[in-house]
């Protein structure tokens, strides 16, 4: 593996080096560089020419792993063995998307509705951070035969909304497909780049970005001060974007061959084919003014406007998401400079006219919509790697900082090359009954379980009155101010105590060492994220134990022998699995309990339901 330095103090490269920028889209996505000879950003492109890797993972029966437009064509006939819009899950608890569950047709575990979903392939479970690092080591492999060397480090674009869980599980997923992610940055922020909007230093402007994708509807409004990036407000819904044009075509199709909703669906291959024909009728309105559908020895013309009129209403959603984020914004339509259009579906005329219409103005649509992002995560990676002279870098964090959390594991709040000054805080709580105290370990680097990090300090929070475990709510803050100085501040919520500590992160690390944790994080990622989801299994596996054994305890006369013995028997085999440290052992016998066990909280609920109704008057 190449030698790399860092500068500590501004986190770029001192060496120069290919990085490449990659749109992780929830539909489509794509790796791009700055060209070394013409230093314009461009896309790279498969053997078929193609630059958009389609977001799909196809499992087969023996465990082969097909990525992109290969994998897209099972979408129908195997479901559920094939994934699509895996983004929608990074940083998802089941609780998060449960109200969606039927959008996916593959199956999401939901015997914990707070810990992050998993999927079930076969025997076999994925994290959304496995799946998407799939995809991304797709887009490596691309880039490394297309430019005929090894690739290692990366920029990932996300939607400005992402949270840091989302952030972070995209971070992770990078680093399992052997990518050092050196920044994750915002989309709409990458589409501005790709416009060379912010590239200069005294450049104070303020943008909308218009993103219509193929399930997804963002609009974002940017501030540009001095190359930094702010979001002032963001707006949109993740349940809107081209397939819900599709659809409508879908519709008009049904309509002309009187098809009736049972007979339409009836033919799974049949109606793939016909999404596909929807899809590519779509993109011919772009262009052309006219569609003509044949089916036996009839034809069918659907006219652009008429296509435009059944669109309208859905194209009006977007605007009217325009209005809330430009309102939450502060600003007017006449104090934007400029508003670009992403995303493929931005490509229909009408799409153009009414962002045109509301804004009352020229969008900018010449750097082609679905390569935008990844472009701009080129030029960003560029300037990363000190390519770019005349643009600032700013003081970052060389490592990331977080604390040790259940079983050992790292829990990053601040990720490395954030911007100093930072802040970030995340909620704990208790494991046990009545426990007084919480140990607060601060530990940096990158690896997964804080072992193989470096401790920077130790403290107790003590006091804490006493409680049922899970009820306290400790609140621990990161605060790095501009001289690296790290605070960290733990608070339980309900008592209101509190402790603080300071700390030097930087204190007797020196440039080499930076590297090798650096270098280390990437050589080990494989095993640590493998290690990393045992210790979770046995988490959650330890919980479901405990919490069924309290309730068999307390609730002794719901429960009969049989079940007893059942639930006692689930849990050695729980145990054995534990104890074997076999992650899909664990879920399974997990799944097994959960399955025994969630009929006795059923039952007291609705005794207790009963017993309520009883003393009321109807
Ligand atoms: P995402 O960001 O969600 O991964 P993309 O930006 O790649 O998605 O957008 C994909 C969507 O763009 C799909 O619904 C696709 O049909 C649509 N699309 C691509 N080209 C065109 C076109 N020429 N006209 C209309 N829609 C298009
Ligand atoms: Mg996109």
């Amino acid at each position: 593996m190449a030698k790399i330095s860092i500068n500590i103090a501004t986190g770029s490269l001192q060496q120069e080096e290919l990085i490449v920028g990659i749109d992780l889209g929830t539909t489509n996505s794509l790796i791009a560089i700055i060209h070394p000879d013409t230093k314009k950003p461009i896309a790279l492109k498969d053997v078929d020419d193609k630059v958009l890797v389609p977001s799909v993972i196809h499992f087969d029966e023996n465990g082969n792993i097909q990525v992109g437009t290969t994998a897209k064509d099972y979408l129908i006939e195997d479901a559920s063995n094939t994934i699509y819009s895996v983004k929608r899950l990074l940083g998802k608890s089941y609780q998060d998307i449960v109200d969606k569950n039927a959008y996916f047709s593959y199956k999401i575990i939901d015997h914990d509705a707070d810990s992050l979903v998993k999927i079930q392939i076969g025997e076999q479970f994925y994290s959304p951070i496995e799946l998407s690092s799939f995809i991304l080591k797709e887009l490596k492999e691309r880039a490394e035969h297309v430019l005929k060397q090894p690739i290692s480090k990366c920029v990932i674009t996300v939607p400005a909304f992402f949270n840091d869980a989302q952030r972070q599980a995209t971070r992770d997923a990078g680093k399992l497909a052997g990518l050092e992610v050196l920044r994750i940055i915002n989309e709409p922020t990458a589409a501005s780049l790709a416009y060379g909007i912010g590239t200069s230093i005294n450049d104070t402007k303020q943008i909308a970005v218009y993103d219509l994708g193929g399930g997804t509807f963002d609009i974002s409004i940017l501030r540009i001060t001095e190359g930094i990036f702010d979001v002032l407000s963001t707006h949109g819904d993740t349940y809107l974007g081209g397939d819900d044009l599709d659809k409508e075509i879908v519709r008009w199709i049904q309509e002309k061959l009187a098809l009736s909703d049972q007979q339409l669906y009836a033919d799974k291959q049949g109606y793939a084919a016909l999404r596909l024909e929807a899809e590519n009728a779509k993109k011919q309105l772009s262009y052309d003014t006219e569609y003509t559908f044949k089916h036996s020895n009839q034809e069918f013309t659907l006219s652009r406007s008429e296509f435009e009129q059944r669109i309208q209403p859905i194209i009006q959603r977007t605007i009217q998401s325009c209005e809330q984020a430009l309102r939450d914004s502060g600003l007017s339509k006449q104090q934007l400079q400029a508003v670009v259009l992403v995303g493929g579906s931005s490509r229909v005329p009408l799409v153009k006219k009414m962002v045109a219409d509301f804004f009352e103005q020229t969008p900018y649509d010449n750097v082609n919509p679905d390569e935008v992002v990844a472009l701009g995560a080129a030029v960003q990676a560029d300037i990363l790697a000190g390519n770019t002279k005349d643009i600032l870098l700013l003081d970052i964090t060389p490592l990331s900082l977080g604390i040790e959390t259940m079983g050992g594991l790292m829990d990053v709040l601040i990720p490395r090359n954030t911007k100093i000054p930072a802040k970030a805080g995340r909620q704990y709580t208790t494991q046990k009954d009545g426990q007084s105290g919480i140990r607060i370990s601060v530990y940096q680097g990158e690896r997964d379980l804080v072992k193989d990090n470096r401790k920077l300090a130790e403290f107790i929070l003590s006091g804490i009155p006493s409680m049922p475990a899970g009820l306290p709510k400790v609140d621990i803050q990161f605060i790095l101010n501009a001289d690296g100085i790290l605070q960290v501040r733990a608070r339980e919520l309900r008592s209101g105590i509190e402790q603080t500590v300071d700390i030097k992160p930087q204190f007797g690390l020196t440039d080499a060492e930076v590297e090798q944790m650096l270098l280390d994080s990437i050589m080990h990622a494989k095993a640590d994220i493998a290690e990393r989801s045992v210790v979770e299994a046995i988490t959650e596996a330890e919980n479901l134990i405990q919490l069924t054994e309290n309730f068999m305890h307390k609730h002794e006369a719901f429960i009969v022998p049989e079940e007893r013995s059942a639930a006692m028997q689930a849990i050695a085999v729980l145990q054995e699995a534990m104890q074997q440290r076999d992650k899909n052992a664990i879920m399974h016998a997990n799944e097994e309990l959960n399955r025994i066990s969630s009929p006795f909280a059923e039952r007291v609920m609705d005794a207790a339901v009963a017993a309520a109704l009883k003393g009321k008057t109807v």
